[in-house]
């Protein structure tokens, strides 16, 4: 109990992982492989860069959820994780304190993000999970697959982290945010008039300028309804030490649960930005 009160207080730290824009179209033919594919890939590349004895030496736990739109409701796909910033020592005694202001090294992660996610879709092509439809077609040939894949490699992949925040108070907030969103929210929308619809949106490409657009409403839900997810496929995954599994063995995973009770019991408020979506959100009361 001791041991989970010294746990508590640790601040929280906020990594993104982000698919480059070229991995769009085959995520949207193949959701479930790809999203799959990406919870996988972040989690791995955390926990590892996370146990390397030159970045922290510990074994970590976090919690995962799945974005797949960006304010303009454009596919979009990106992963929000949170993250205590620290770890368990390998032998379980104590708590390892980052040594970095952002917890990892954000360069390290992509990079081995990067490695991991094209190294799954290569295997996933081998072992034949992907399907390529309509323009897609010619890269079920595995020579024009590799080609695609490679200049992925070419390129730095967008991992973000934000500075690391207050205790479990502020990962609440995060909570409310990050689990309970679609791809637009009400208070965006402003009119739908003549067959068009107007909403709200930041532009993140220019300084987060607000900006209006309207789309004809054929437009506006076809975006929308890029973002349906696979029927039974779950947007939000804990890993490590506050993996489900992982209760029965060890007891600080005991910090998820006064966690998701306040998220289940109290009123927050607080204005939180989305680096990738960049929706902000007035938390409400959670029943
Ligand atoms: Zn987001």
């Amino acid at each position: 109990m001791a041991r989970q009160n010294e746990l508590l207080p640790v601040p929280y730290v906020h990594v993104v992982f982000t698919l480059p824009h070229q991995l769009s179209p085959l995520a949207l033919q193949n959701k479930k492989v790809l999203y799959d594919l990406l919870f996988r890939a972040s989690a791995e590349t955390l926990q590892e860069v996370a146990q390397d004895p030159r970045h922290l030496g510990a074994d970590i736990g976090f919690l995962s959820v799945l974005h797949t739109w960006g304010q303009n409701l454009l596919h979009h796909p990106h992963l929000h994780c949170v993250i205590p910033a620290g770890g368990l020592s390998p032998d379980g005694t104590h708590w390892i304190h980052p040594r970095y202001p952002f917890f990892l090294p954000v360069h390290v992660l992509s990079r081995v993000f990067r490695g991991k996610f094209v190294a799954g879709l290569k295997r996933r092509f081998q072992q034949r999970q992907l399907t390529f439809a309509g323009s897609l077609r010619p890269l079920a040939h595995e020579k024009a697959f590799r080609s695609f894949l490679r200049p992925l490699f070419r390129q730095e992949w967008v991992v973000y982290a934000k500075p690391p925040f207050g205790g479990p108070h502020h990962v609440l907030g995060y909570l409310a945010r990050y689990t309970h969103r679609v791809a637009i929210t009400n208070h965006r929308l402003m009119a739908f008039q003549h067959d068009q619809v107007t909403f709200r949106w930041k532009d993140y490409a220019h300084g987060n300028k607000k900006r209006i657009m309207t789309l004809g409403s054929q437009e506006f839900l076809r975006r929308f309804l890029l973002h349906i997810l696979p029927r039974g496929f779950v947007c939000i995954s804990f890993f490590g030490f506050l993996a489900t599994r992982s209760h029965h063995f060890f007891p600080h995973s005991a910090l998820l649960f006064p966690l998701l009770k306040m998220f289940h019991s109290h009123a927050y408020r607080r204005k939180i930005l989305c680096h990738s979506c960049l929706a902000t959100l007035d938390q409400e009361r959670v029943p």
